[in-house]
């Protein structure tokens, strides 16, 4: 086991840190290279579309790329939730684009979540994967009452079962936090360790063939006789088919103007606690282990682990001015405010000490709706806007790519998230960052109102 505070110096994440030793694969070796597919970032995006696009056409050379190893991205430091809430959340969704659309990207992540699961079943994954169920929960009335309304649009567009409803006291019985008022409970959704399943998806691209290179940084892209060149430190690259699946990273690479604006990074953290012990298990009476989000807007989610702790995120965000930096994955303040939201929640916790913090970064965009997009023809494409949102969604979306990439028009790749209308964010650091504290402002302003009347404790 790597040493702990060097572990989180080094802005691994707890799933990395509990992983121990791993080894990259070597970086590429400078020089010229030829690949009819490039992939650029080596998440659950990434990887799930270089395997697919091996498996369905082995005759193509499918090369990845990572700036760095493999689970340094999001996909090796999430909650591990295999989730189906498609974007912020439905009434957004609905909102901006309608109930038909709506219901379509609801039935694309029941299908994502499956998919997942599916995968883990069929290869007998390491992932540490367990079909939970999941919940929503309210602590006050105000935030009860959105949450029914958000539990009848929800039945009303999937399938009968998909969904219950709970009182605050039937919630009790299966976790024992005072607070509930009520909940919503999704049966069909599980909870994986992160790191060890993007590590187990790299393994299955290699199986099927992608060439895998890590500590591979791309610094420059162009197009030259209708091939995208990708540069990085010491080699190039001409590939027929280029994806891109940087998530929050994107707006970095030098592409176009159209794909700098489309997304910004924002960092949401995470703590896990000490191993409970039986007795505190006992009190706090999780005994299903069904992953936990809070009905705010600035939600927490909580769940259990495999060695028998609790891990809390999210409650505020980060947001950097500077957002080439990519460095605001400490943050004290968050973590704090974590630790007294696990106590208030959990008051038989009072004493727990918290063993681990980290931060990530999700790719945000302004309609809060996942994208999947194109650069001039259809030989460049790019994801973005999993919103926090995305365990299950990006490895469904990499297989989505795999059939662009290879020109199929399944009825995934009609998915109308594809070369949808995408809103720019404003350009500029001090637009995009007001833009984004706007945002911020009037998600805390909600909870502010909905929460007037409770004691919880204030990030
Ligand atoms: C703390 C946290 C908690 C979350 N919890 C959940 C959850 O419980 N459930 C859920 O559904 N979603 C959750 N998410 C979101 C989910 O993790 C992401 O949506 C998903 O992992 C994104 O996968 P990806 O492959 O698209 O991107 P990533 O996993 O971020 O991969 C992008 C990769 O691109 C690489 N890269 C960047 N720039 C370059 C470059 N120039 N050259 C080469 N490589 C590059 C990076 O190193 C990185 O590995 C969470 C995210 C965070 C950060």
């Amino acid at each position: 086991m790597p040493d702990l505070n060097e572990a989180m110096m080094n802005n691994h994440s707890f799933w990395q840190y509990k992983y121990g030793d791993y080894s990259a694969n070597a970086a590429l070796p400078p020089g010229s290279h030829e690949t009819d597919v490039l992939v650029i970032g080596a998440g659950y995006t990434g990887l799930t579309c270089a395997r697919e696009v091996r498996k369905d056409d082995h005759t193509k050379r499918v090369m990845v790329f990572d700036a760095n190893e493999i689970g340094f991205g999001a996909s090796g430091r999430n909650g591990g939730f295999n989730m189906t809430l498609f974007g912020i959340e439905p009434e957004v969704t609905m909102l901006r684009w309608g109930k038909e659309k709506t219901r379509e990207a609801q039935s694309y992540m029941q299908k994502a979540v499956q998919y997942v699961k599916d995968l883990i079943e069929a290869e007998k994954l390491d992932s540490d994967y367990q079909h939970t169920g999941m919940l929503r929960i309210a602590y006050t009335n105000k935030q009860a009452h959105r949450l029914k309304k958000t539990y009848a649009l929800l039945s009303d567009i999937t399938k009968p079962g998909s969904f219950e409803y709970w009182s605050g006291k039937e919630t009790q019985k299966r976790v024992n936090c005072p607070h509930i008022k009520a909940a919503i409970f999704e049966p069909g959704t599980g909870i994986l360790d992160p790191c060890k399943h993007v590590r187990s998806l790299k393994m299955l691209a290699e199986r099927e063939g992608a060439e895998i290179f890590e500590n591979t940084r791309v610094i420059g892209l162009s197009r030259q006789s209708g091939a995208s060149v990708v540069q990085t430190d010491v080699a190039t690259i001409r590939a027929k088919k280029l994806v891109i699946a940087t998530n929050a990273w994107t707006h970095k690479l030098k592409t176009s103007p159209k794909v700098a604006n489309v997304q910004a990074p924002v960092w949401t953290y995470q703590i896990v606690t000490a191993p409970l012990t039986p007795e505190q298990w006992k009190r706090i009476n999780w005994k299903e282990r069904m992953s936990i989000e809070d009905n705010r807007q600035l939600v927490h989610y909580m769940r259990i682990t495999t060695c028998g702790r609790i891990t809390m995120g999210g409650g505020s965000i980060g947001v950097e001015y500077n957002d080439r930096k990519m460095a605001l994955w400490k943050n004290e303040k968050v973590w704090r405010a974590l630790e007294r939201h696990l106590k208030w929640m959990f008051p038989a916790l009072a004493d727990i000490d918290i063993h681990y913090k980290w931060g990530g970064c999700i790719s945000a965009n302004v309609d809060m709706t996942p994208e999947i997009g194109f650069i001039g023809d259809s030989n460049i494409i790019y994801a973005t806007g999993c919103i926090g949102h995305g365990v299950s969604l990006t490895q469904l979306n990499g297989r989505l790519i795999a059939d662009l990439v290879l020109g199929r028009e399944t009825g995934l790749a009609k998915f109308w998230i594809v070369n949808r209308r995408a809103i720019p964010l404003p350009p500029g650091k001090m637009l995009r960052f007001a833009g984004i504290k706007f945002i911020e402002g009037v998600l805390n302003a909600v909870d502010w109102y909905e929460e007037g009347g409770s004691k919880k404790p204030r990030n």
